[in-house]
């Protein structure tokens, strides 16, 4: 901050000493080349960019006002343009304070992480240097120190502070097997992890280089205020040369000039983009591409996947039940189901392999196994052939139900009971029932929702019974609900709804991944083990909190409105400044000052973004807490 001031004051003390000399009765051209030195000096970095944009053949819009500048030297109005280029340090002051904001709310996402970690070898811990940590290696982590790298609990619990990437700076508590990001705090005793992912490749520094590089892309509005720039600038120039020809005063004619030429609409966009993504990635939102914040103030239609959306996604086994005759052993169908579930990544088989895990069952390795996308998983296991999965698949394989069983399937659908079915050797052996609960916050946000009057709608592949009890649990309506789809059926749905209208898909991010880029904005429910950057999603809950979805609902609109009153103030000031200047009623300097008023106070309006609004309440994305170690 100290540097931004002393270097504005250095500019602002060549202007006073050209003033100073144009005080001083000296020969015109002596005054001429004072002035091009002296305030050239104090424009030095506006010059150097627009140097450096005619070399990539692009044109900073400060170009206009400087050639102002340099026409009043012309014309030999020299404190007329002294005093121009002091009014213009006051914007950039403004401007280079916000700048400087937005890079260090960016910078304070990755710059508690520590600069090493402690890894055990061989019994000993030694201290190397963040980069050098290898996916596998086992760190070990002091009380109240930072994790160094993305990493899996090995202790069965711990308490740690993520608010390096939630914003909230609660204890949260761990169990064995999850993972802990890199910048979160130890908040329990003495832990090890195995080291998931290496410094580079960290949740916090993804983000951040995600959020760089949408900061780097194509505000939204940018097409409209791009266009809307360069007309303004061709009218009110073609309207300044009209004034000029009509009234003979080159005065009027540059005080409409000045007042008009719109210089701050090239920031408008960029700058509430950075601001208002940069504030949601401080709170675990992240967005990877700026279209979807413009897209989703303009959709009505809200698309969720059931599983690990509006669900924990953690499903239980509630009963197993043998069906068979003779009848297999509820331990030995665990173990079965577990063997192929071995080498599924869905939910539901790693709840399978955790319970035969916790009931101490040792299960075959399997052989030949396929995986059948949203329907289950077959193969060979203790030299039978195994199907695991929903009806629909049991249906496929022409596995033969009894009356009774399905009657005893859909009592089961009714209270929220998902069946994993289980054939050996074709013949139905039994099922695995698994429940799994609506994530608490989810009916508060579909309230949420509701009152924001978005349309909602559930998908998924789990029987209907399922989909309408969940409905019911969160607030959906019956209608609501499209059950018993597969991956392709999800997709071709969004297709289907995205030819009417736009929707928005919020789904898990690994199953849901097609559905997710058919969607206009696809909104991924946590970072679902998969990296950042090629997650199919334009937005990521990195948290998993439903109630992040109205927040980023919140936040597009805040940031689109913030945008639009922009344009609006800015070019009604600009009007009026150059209706006043056309009628002689100001002066170039007083329509210099209205066009910084301008600028100033779009770039004030803009800083309100720095806060981000979670149900309603305000929160400040600036601090951090630091780690005690
Ligand atoms: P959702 O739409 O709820 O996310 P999926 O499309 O992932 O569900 O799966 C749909 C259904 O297919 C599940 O409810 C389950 O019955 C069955 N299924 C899919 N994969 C498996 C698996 N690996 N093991 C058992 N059942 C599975
Ligand atoms: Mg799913």
């Amino acid at each position: 901050m100290a540097s931004i001031l002393a270097l504005i004051a250095l500019r602002a003390f060549l202007v006073a000493v050209f003033l100073g000399v144009g005080r001083l009765s000296l020969p015109v051209p002596v005054l001429s080349v004072a002035a091009a030195l002296l305030l050239g000096g104090a424009l030095f970095p506006t010059l150097r960019n627009i140097t450096r944009g005619l070399l990539h053949r692009t044109i900073d819009p400060a170009l206009p006002v400087v050639i102002t500048i340099a026409i009043l030297i012309g014309i030999r109005a020299f404190s007329t343009a002294g005093i121009f280029v002091l009014i213009l340090l006051f914007g950039d002051l403004i401007k280079n304070i916000i700048n400087r904001k937005i890079r260090e709310s960016l910078e304070r996402l990755t710059v508690y992480l520590p600069h090493t970690g402690f890894i055990k070898e061989g019994g000993a811990v030694k201290e190397i240097p963040l980069a050098d940590i290898k996916v596998g290696d086992i760190v070990a982590v002091s009380p109240g120190a930072r994790v160094p790298v993305d990493g899996t609990l090995l202790a069965q619990h711990a308490l740690f502070d993520e608010s390096v990437i939630t914003g909230e700076s609660k204890p949260i508590a761990k169990r064995a097997g999850d993972t802990i990001p890199a910048g979160a705090i130890n908040m329990s005793d003495y832990v090890e992890l195995s080291a998931a992912r290496t410094s580079e490749h960290s949740a916090i520094a993804e983000i951040r280089k995600l959020v760089e590089d949408a900061e780097k892309k194509k505000a939204p509005l940018a097409k409209f205020i791009d266009r809307y720039a360069f007309w303004t600038v061709t009218v009110v120039g073609i309207l300044s040369v009209g004034v000029f020809l009509f009234t003979h005063s080159i005065d009027r004619a540059l005080a409409l000039w000045i007042a008009m030429v719109p210089v701050i609409f090239a920031l408008i966009g960029p700058i509430a983009i950075s601001i208002g993504i940069t504030a949601a990635a401080r709170i675990g939102i992240l967005v990877k591409n700026t279209e979807a914040v413009e897209n989703l103030t303009k959709l009505r239609k809200l698309v969720f996947d059931k599983t690990g959306t509006l669900t924990t996604g953690h499903p239980q086994v509630k009963e197993v039940v043998p069906y068979g005759t003779p009848a297999l052993a509820e331990r030995d169908l665990l173990a079965l189901a577990a063997a192929l579930e071995e080498r599924s990544e869905h939910r539901l088989g790693k709840a399978i392999i955790a319970r035969a895990k916790d009931l101490g069952i040792t299960y075959p390795s399997p052989e030949n196994v396929h995986v059948i996308e949203g329907e289950g998983i077959e193969g060979a296991a203790s030299g039978a052939s195994v199907v695991v999965g929903n009806l629909g698949l049991m249906r496929d394989r022409e596995i033969r139900l009894d009356p009774g069983i399905e009657q005893d399937l859909r009592n089961r659908a009714v209270i929220g009971e998902t069946p994993v079915l289980v054939a050996v050797n074709g013949k139905l052996a039994g099922g695995i029932f698994m429940a799994d609960r609506p994530r608490p916050e989810t009916p508060e946000a579909i309230r949420e929702l509701k009152g924001l009057h978005y349309e909602l709608a559930m998908l998924t592949g789990d029987e209907t019974a399922v989909g309408l009890r969940i409905a019911e649990e969160v607030g959906l309506a019956p209608g609501d609900v499209k059950a018993e789809l597969k991956p392709e059926d999800k997709v071709r749905l969004i297709q289907e709804m995205e030819r009417t209208e736009k929707v928005a898909m919020v789904g898990d991010g690994i199953n849901d991944a097609p559905a997710l880029s058919g969607a206009t904005v696809g909104i991924a429910m946590g970072m679902g083990g998969t990296d950042l950057a090629t997650n199919a999603a334009s937005i990521v809950l990195v948290k998993e909190d439903f109630r992040d979805i109205p927040v980023i609902m919140r936040q597009s609109r805040f940031i689109i409105r913030v945008i639009k009153e922009n344009l609006v103030a800015a070019t009604a000031i600009h009007v009026v400044a150059g209706a006043l200047a056309v009628i002689g009623a100001i002066t170039v300097v007083q329509s210099a000052f209205f066009h910084e008023a301008s600028s100033v106070l779009v770039l004030m309006n803009t800083a309100r973004l720095f806060s981000i609004s979670r149900n309603g309440s305000s929160v400040r994305t600036g601090s951090v807490p630091a780690a005690s170690a």
